[in-house]
């Protein structure tokens, strides 16, 4: 869970990344990161927090290019705290590279001490430098690949460590006159291009366009690496995969609802989650009440579709500032019930149909139920807009371990006990596969348990 930004060809190309990582940041809050290039020197800014209050207008001074990438991160392999914030700079044999990466290696483990091995030492803990510290230890053109005379030097370093690594990766490369997108070949993590008169963009979102004025012009193909330069843009479908697998989690929480990603509006898909959760119903209510902010598209769903009015029965408070930055469990709780506040003028004496997006842990969920009992709700009926999480992600989401997961370990009846409700109800696999255009397209596997890629044991014992 890590956003990602880069663009080419525009002055002051450090000022776009800014607005763009920022339109960026519900995906991750851990650390904010930006490198530019003059087309001569690549400079590098990190700070951990938020992007508006982490970055100052004098960290930038001096550091303007025509090029540039920019990543907020949200840990998931390797330490968190800016000791891990990217862009991650190295020296290798095509000069200074930056990478900016969201998603994790499958294989990094073995990838690792490979390179320990053959006597290469890390800066950093994380999967991430790997593409960096692969660069000049082999050269590859996949079969078929007619390499451009432009790019005939150096692209078959890259190659080499696309043919390397294994999993997850929507990944920026920045080199000093040269920005490389990159999306693995099962698609995990989104990734779009965009322009703005001359310039092309790069984002993990199209949100990021919109604040900036671009244009979304279509999505970095699964297995595509795409080079802009001075001399043009120009596509390699460098590897095809048996099968796409496309994360279902950007759309029922991750990515927000403006977005186009995966050919389709977040919007669209969130709200018919809910509408098919509305037709798998059995109980009646006075009022569906979303757990802002990401309950609220599929409970307009729900409502629309049942014929129950939707009431804003819990209010988000929208100027909790960041007290910490630690991304435990225990601190995202309190942080949940920081932000939201029940309105008994909607819950007094009304059966109540609330509805979330997922349930991970159900601390959560045990809470709000309290909430809205305390606030004079008669029956708190709890729907989840996502079948039960049976499995932890290991493609760059921060799920917790199996251990921790709550469906599994117990039935429905005893979650929905152990949080208060007097009902609870999942949306079923079918119901969320049924969402979007073709679900063997889709990564579920949290859902259903079905891995599209194996993961090392190595990796696997790490969640
Ligand atoms: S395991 Fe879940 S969160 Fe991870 S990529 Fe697959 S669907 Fe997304």
């Amino acid at each position: 869970m890590c956003g990602i930004f880069g663009i080419f060809g525009v002055e002051n190309a450090e000022n776009y990344a800014f607005y763009g990582i920022y339109a960026l940041q519900h995906r991750g809050q851990e650390s904010v990161g930006i490198a530019v290039s003059d087309f001569e020197n690549i400079k590098l800014v990190k700070k951990p927090g938020l992007v508006l209050s982490a970055i100052r207008k004098e960290d930038l001074e001096g550091v303007s290019g025509f090029l540039a990438i920019a990543h907020v991160r949200y840990a998931t392999a390797g330490r968190s705290g800016d000791f891990n914030a990217q862009p991650f700079l190295k020296k290798t044999v095509l000069g200074e590279v930056a990478v900016a990466h969201n998603g994790n290696l499958t294989n990094f483990r073995s990838l690792k001490e490979e390179l320990l091995r053959m006597g290469e030492s890390f800066e950093y803990d994380s999967d991430t430098e790997l593409f960096l510290s692969l660069i000049g230890k082999g050269k590859e053109v996949p079969k078929g690949i007619t390499l451009h005379p432009e790019d005939r030097e150096y692209l078959p370093y890259l190659f080499y460590v696309l043919k390397k690594v294994s999993g997850a990766y929507s990944v920026l490369f920045l080199l000093k006159d040269k920005l490389i997108a990159v999306r693995d070949p099962y698609g995990f993590r989104p990734l779009l291009m965009g322009r703005l008169k001359n310039a092309v963009l790069f984002a993990s979102e199209s949100c990021a366009f919109d604040i900036l004025g671009a244009e979304l012009w279509r999505e970095v193909k699964p297995g595509e690496l795409i080079v802009v330069d001075k001399k043009g843009i120009r596509s390699y479908l460098f590897s095809q995969s048996p099968k796409k697998a496309m994360c279902i989690f950007e759309f029922v929480y991750f990515s927000k609802p403006e977005s186009f990603i995966f050919n389709d509006w977040v919007y669209t898909i969130r709200k018919k989650m809910g509408e098919v959760l509305a037709l798998e119903e059995d109980v009646s209510a006075d009022v569906v009440v979303p757990v802002p902010d990401s309950g609220v598209v599929p409970a307009i769903g729900f409502s629309q579709k049942s014929g129950i009015p939707l009431e804003l029965g819990l209010i988000r408070n929208h100027y909790v500032g960041r007290s910490f930055i630690e991304p435990t469990q225990e601190l995202r709780d309190v942080r949940v019930l920081m932000k939201l506040n029940p309105n008994p003028s909607v819950l007094k004496n009304k059966r109540v149909i609330v509805i979330d997006d997922s349930l991970v842990r159900g601390t959560t969920s045990k809470k709000i139920v309290s909430m809205l009992r305390k606030a004079g709700a008669k029956e708190v009926h709890m729907r989840i807009a996502s079948p039960p999480v049976i499995g932890p992600c290991y493609y760059g989401i921060d799920t917790p371990t199996k251990e921790e997961l709550i469906a599994t370990k117990f039935s429905v009846e005893e979650i929905a006990k152990f949080i208060g409700a007097d009902s609870l109800r999942y949306l079923s696999l079918e119901g969320l596969r049924s969402c979007v255009e073709d679900y063997r397209n889709f990564c579920d596997a949290c859902f259903s348990g079905v891995y599209p890629i194996e993961v090392e044991p190595e990796v696997e014992r790490l969640r």
